[in-house]
């Protein structure tokens, strides 16, 4: 697949829409993109964390032969006749994993198996051996509950030909195992999303470095973020409040990545190149998200490539990172629409939601297992994104939170982070 382009006015709000519910933007923003990356074949060593291309297809049936489940001993059910035990004479040898027995039991008589030994022919159940008495070359078999106990059956896992994963899905560890017990070495996946982070503000500084100014937070934050998630970061820099820097990083931007986070500078003001900027020479649409923390989220094209004007606060930009930016880039990479999944549990809290905008409180949960939020909203106080382990999303309408009220928690893990 070669490299699809998005519409220059793919995120033109229709004329008229004013304060967008936050439902309603992430509506729009699933509408207006698309896959933009490439196929590629990996190896299963370097495929966790890529993104399906295509469905994987079982090469073969998991376990490929039924197989014992436990120690013991495998014989015929019918050789029961119905009784609750049985004496039943040992047959010569025995099945163990990767070493099978290869000849059929003889009607009538049990062999020794061993845990992931192939069934053999002849047999269908085996009895643990803990319910067995050996003695000489008879076993006394207390009968197991039904045909078949203690067996895994050919294909119960997996049927070849059958479908594995679905497209879209990002590999995590435990699909390596799936992938492989399914006999497939090589995967197709999508090409990593190349994502730009550029930081806008005449008052920011280096990280550490020394004077007087905002030490950029976002660069590292939104970088980290972005590799978290899969894709390949790339860092833009950082641009002073004018035109021309922000032009020729966004320029730089667009020769070598899919998409462009930027951070600051996306308001109407003044000081404000970025949307400035987008206005004059690209293309921009201010959305006025209902949403808190977060101001307008400026969304723009730049020579083809999508710019994600995130608030310059790192609070409300990590948090639009989160909510909007996300699941638009996870679009974009080829793993569908993701939503986070979150959890209702009972508020450890108490406050008074006004109606008009959805609300992203930083929060975790207290020893009994409630929502607890930050001591503050003020989203200057970077230090409370560390002391959550996630979000509580209050809904968009008036809500009277009260201690035991039920409300959503969104960890930061299920936004990939
Ligand atoms: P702006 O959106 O440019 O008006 O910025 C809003 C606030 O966020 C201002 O107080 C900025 O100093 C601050 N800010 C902007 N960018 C960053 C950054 N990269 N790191 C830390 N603070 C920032
Ligand atoms: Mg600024």
């Amino acid at each position: 697949m070669t490299r699809k382009r998005l519409r220059d006015d793919c995120f033109a709000l229709p004329p008229g829409v004013d304060w967008t519910p936050v439902d309603e933007a992430l509506a729009r923003l699933r509408a207006a993109l698309s896959r933009v990356t490439a196929d590629e074949e990996v190896p299963l060593a370097s495929a966790a964390g890529r993104i399906l291309a295509r469905p994987v297809i079982a090469k073969r049936d998991n376990p490929p032969a039924a197989n014992a489940a436990v120690d013991g001993y495998a014989f015929a059910w019918d050789a029961l006749c119905g009784a609750d035990e049985a004496r039943l004479p040992l047959a010569e040898g025995r099945a163990a994993a990767g070493r099978p027995f290869g000849g059929t039991v003889p009607a009538g008589y049990a062999l020794r198996i061993l845990t992931g030994a192939e069934v053999p022919a002849g047999t269908d159940t085996v009895v643990l051996q803990e319910d067995c008495e050996v003695s000489g070359n008879e076993v006394l078999i207390a009968a197991p509950r039904k045909r078949g106990a203690n067996t895994r059956a050919a294909g119960e896992d997996a049927v070849a030909g059958t479908e594995a994963l679905p497209a879209g899905r990002r590999i995590a560890p435990q699909d390596l195992a799936r992938i492989a017990s399914v006999g497939v070495g090589r995967v197709a996946v999508c090409a990593r999303l190349r994502v730009g982070v550029l930081s806008t503000g005449d008052e920011l500084i280096e990280p550490g470095a020394e004077g007087a100014g905002i030490f950029d937070a976002n660069r590292p934050m939104l970088l980290a973020f972005l590799a978290a998630q899969g894709f390949e970061a790339v860092d833009l820099g950082r641009a002073p409040d004018r035109a021309e820097e922000v032009r020729a990083a966004l320029d730089r931007g667009a020769d070598e990545v899919d998409a462009i986070l930027t951070t600051g500078g996306a308001s109407d003001g003044d000081e404000d190149h970025v949307s400035k900027l987008l206005r004059a020479e690209g293309r921009i649409e201010t959305w006025r998200i209902a949403v808190k923390p977060g101001r307008p989220l400026a969304l723009g094209m730049w020579r083809g490539v999508p710019i994600f004007g995130l608030p310059g606060n790192p609070v409300a930009a990590f948090v639009c990172a989160l909510v909007f930016a996300r699941p638009a880039l996870m679009l974009m990479a080829g793993a569908g629409w993701v939503e986070p999944e979150g959890v209702m549990l009972p508020a450890a809290f108490e406050k008074r939601k006004k109606p008009g905008r959805r609300e992203y409180l930083r929060a975790r949960l207290d020893p009994e297992g409630r929502v607890e939020v930050f001591r503050s909203e003020g989203s200057g106080l970077i230090g409370g994104l560390s002391w959550a382990t996630g979000l509580c999303e209050l809904p968009d309408g008036a809500l009277e939170v009260v201690p035991g009220l039920p409300v959503r928690f969104l960890p930061f893990a299920a936004f990939g982070t």
